[in-house]
């Protein structure tokens, strides 16, 4: 089957790779329907920390939903032909992790990703075809009625920019201000409305994101007009918003995050830090007393409960998406994302 596999930095190419199989009784083969290139893939595409890429010829991704062409003998919640959406990380559903609604640090799975480079190396969902194991606990089923658009984001980003919301604990009448108007920033943005802030502030450089912020309600702030705490604090009566969502993934959006907090405020952090260490402001963050939350997205929790509020139209998930090409057609997607030419915000790839 195509796979777009890794050969390197900013290097990944569409190559013919052997189909998956069912292995375990307890697997599912799905028929990939559509897949996306995430802000994480980037870190790999980067070669961001400390050099532990997904290997040479790897599949990548784990944003992805199909429909099930084969079962294990054991599966019992889904059958061939069903359309479904599976989390990013991989976990059994059983191990005490599990048990208490933490499968991203599944035991049984060593917190494996799909197409990365954790634990058991799993195949990555931009391909044509993919082996789901733990079948029964990772796939949730997807109404016809909904659009692949609509519900694959429920996996990963959209799970993600929920989270990174609800972890700040915005009360009616809030100021909000959100890093980072990527993918995640804009569905934090989305799921921060659901909690009735009074303003939300989108921080970001490039134009055009911040011009679909604007769309979703958020103030833009541009990050290179000057120190972006000091221009959410002049647009908060001197104070600074009262919870702040960081969605890049780097020591400055975070450093900055906390710089711009009102005293007491909450800053909620969903962006990947893949290398080991980096540079915390810890006195402004004691004197400020402020509340931190942080941590990689149990999807898995999520994406039944929001499924409603995609189905309704609360949230809107599918407003990111820019551009819809082959999967054949990836490594421009990569590129356009990577360097946000062409407006860029979601590249969607169907097989
Ligand atoms: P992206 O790279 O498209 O978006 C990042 C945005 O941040 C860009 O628009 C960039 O211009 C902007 N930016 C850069 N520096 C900034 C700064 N100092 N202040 C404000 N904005 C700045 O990626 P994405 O798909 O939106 O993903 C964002 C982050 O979320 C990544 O780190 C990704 O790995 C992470 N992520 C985390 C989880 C999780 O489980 N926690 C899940 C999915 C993605
Ligand atoms: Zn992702």
């Amino acid at each position: 089957m195509k796979a777009i596999t890794f050969h390197g930095v900013g290097d990944v190419r569409a190559t013919e790779v052997p189909d998956p199989k069912v292995v375990d009784a307890t697997d599912v083969v799905l028929r990939i329907t559509t897949s996306a290139v995430c802000g994480s893939d980037l870190h790999q595409y980067h070669g961001r920390g400390g050099g532990a890429l997904v290997q040479t010829g790897a599949t990548m991704g784990h944003e992805f939903m199909g429909v099930v062409e084969e079962t294990g003998a054991a599966v019992r919640s889904v059958r061939r032909g069903d359309r479904v959406i599976v989390p990013f990380s991989v976990s059994c559903g059983q191990c005490d992790w599990c048990r208490s609604r933490m499968p991203t640090q599944c035991t049984t799975t060593g917190r494996a990703v799909f197409g990365g480079r954790f634990g058991h190396v799993w195949g990555g969902g931009q391909a044509e075809r993919i082996r789901v194991p733990f079948a029964d606990h990772l796939c949730e089923k997807v109404p016809a009625d909904m659009a692949d658009d609509d519900a694959i984001f429920l996996g990963d980003i959209l799970s993600t920019g929920y989270v990174c919301a609800e972890n700040g604990g915005i009360r009616p009448g809030d100021s909000v201000a959100v890093f980072g108007a990527g993918p995640v920033g804009l569905l934090a943005m989305q799921s921060a409305q659901l909690f009735g802030p009074a303003r939300v502030f989108a921080v970001d450089r490039v134009d055009y994101r911040l011009a679909l912020a604007a769309e979703l309600g958020a103030e833009p702030v541009d990050l290179d007009a000057g120190d972006p705490a000091e221009q959410l604090r002049a647009r908060t009566g001197g104070r600074g918003p009262d919870v702040v969502l960081e969605c890049v993934g780097a020591e400055a959006p975070f450093t900055q995050a906390i710089q711009a907090v009102r005293a007491g405020g909450t800053v909620s952090s969903v962006g990947v830090y893949v290398e080991v260490s980096m540079g915390f402001p810890a006195r402004e963050a004691f004197f400020k007393d402020l509340t931190l939350k942080m941590g990689i997205c149990n999807a898995r929790n999520h994406m039944a409960p929001l499924m409603p509020l995609v189905r309704l139209g609360k949230l809107r998930p599918a407003r990111i998406i820019t551009h819809t090409m082959p999967l054949a057609e990836a490594p421009r997607g990569y590129a356009i994302f990577d360097r946000k030419e062409d407006r860029a915000i979601k590249v969607m790839l169907k097989p």
